[in-house]
């Protein structure tokens, strides 16, 4: 078996000592997450949505690296994003201050449901599934269904992590070999939505900011605030970029997710949804995020 092979995602290179870990669907790691050498520790962004994907998060991270990881960035408080958080014991778990907040709020409360009454909530996902006329609908929605199966095939031994350093403001480390900007510009995804970026590889970890080729979740904020956080983000100027989910992207796929923000207010107004947007995957998060816009409109 290769260094960088397990269930939980495929490892992709982004620069030397610098890694894509992309979650391979219905596997239980759900999201994205990153893996970066610092010199004589690593770092590594989001923790996977399961206890088993994170501790092959980190483990993948050491052996890659050939030292320990000594920080886990969370970009935002989705559980996809946080549960696997327990396999980083030892590390400096980093996050904006409200995304800890809201992780505190959030974590505990969905476990004790999923608990209870996790069986019941498969067979609803199984006939959400079966409703989704479109296969490729179907199939997401599958890989879901398997993502929350995983996570409660094991749900009496989620004790996630929560974060210990709570940042009101941007955090730079530098490493022996780089340098890593925490970075958080305000709320679109979530209340909260940091990034990560390496200012010497030009590398962002967008989170759930960026998405490449899928509608990103618009849930917090308004359309001025979008438009303050993505001129920030396009301001870094990265070449790369790993969002939360689908594949890696580069800066096109960054001024693509700036239009789409810029956009959104105007298609929640009428106008049509454009081409790359109008093909683009996760349509029923399009219709979410235009009924979100109209109401983030008339506030
Ligand atoms: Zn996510």
């Amino acid at each position: 078996m290769q260094a960088d092979e397990n269930p939980f995602f495929r490892v992709e290179p982004l620069a030397d000592g610098v890694f894509a870990a992309l979650a391979k669907p219905g596997e239980g790691a759900w999201a994205n997450a990153g893996i970066i050498a610092l010199g004589r520790s690593a770092l590594v962004v989001d923790a996977m949505f399961t206890p088993a994907a994170g501790a092959a998060l980190r483990a993948t991270a050491e052996r890659m690296n050939q030292s320990p990881v000594r920080w886990l960035v969370l970009t935002h408080r989705d559980h996809d994003h946080v549960l696997g958080s327990q396999a980083f014991r030892g590390a400096t778990i980093i996050s904006a201050r409200r995304t800890a907040e809201r992780m505190r709020d959030r974590a505990p409360a969905f476990l004790a449901a999923a608990r209870r009454e996790g069986g019941r909530w498969l067979l609803d996902l199984d006939a959400a599934e079966q409703a989704q006329v479109d296969a490729h609908d179907r199939t997401r929605q599958a890989a879901m269904r398997a993502d929350y199966r995983t996570l409660f095939s094991q749900i009496e031994d989620v004790a996630p992590l929560f974060p210990a350093l709570l940042l009101e403001e941007d955090f730079t480390i530098h490493g022996q070999r780089r340098t890593v900007q925490i970075l958080s510009f305000g709320g679109v995804h979530t209340e909260s939505d940091t990034v990560v970026y390496l200012p010497g590889e030009r590398i962002l970890f967008s989170g759930d900011l960026v998405q490449v080729g899928l509608h990103p979740a618009v849930r917090h904020g308004r359309p001025r605030d979008w438009l303050h956080v993505f001129g920030r983000v396009a301001d870094l100027e990265a070449d790369l970029v790993l969002g939360g989910h689908g594949p890696v992207g580069t800066r096109e796929d960054i001024l693509l997710a700036e239009r789409y923000y810029y956009e959104l207010a105007e298609w929640a107004g009428g106008a049509p949804v454009p081409e790359p947007f109008a093909s683009w995957d996760a349509p029923q998060t399009l219709l979410e995020n235009l009924r979100y816009a109209q109401t983030a409109a008339a506030r």
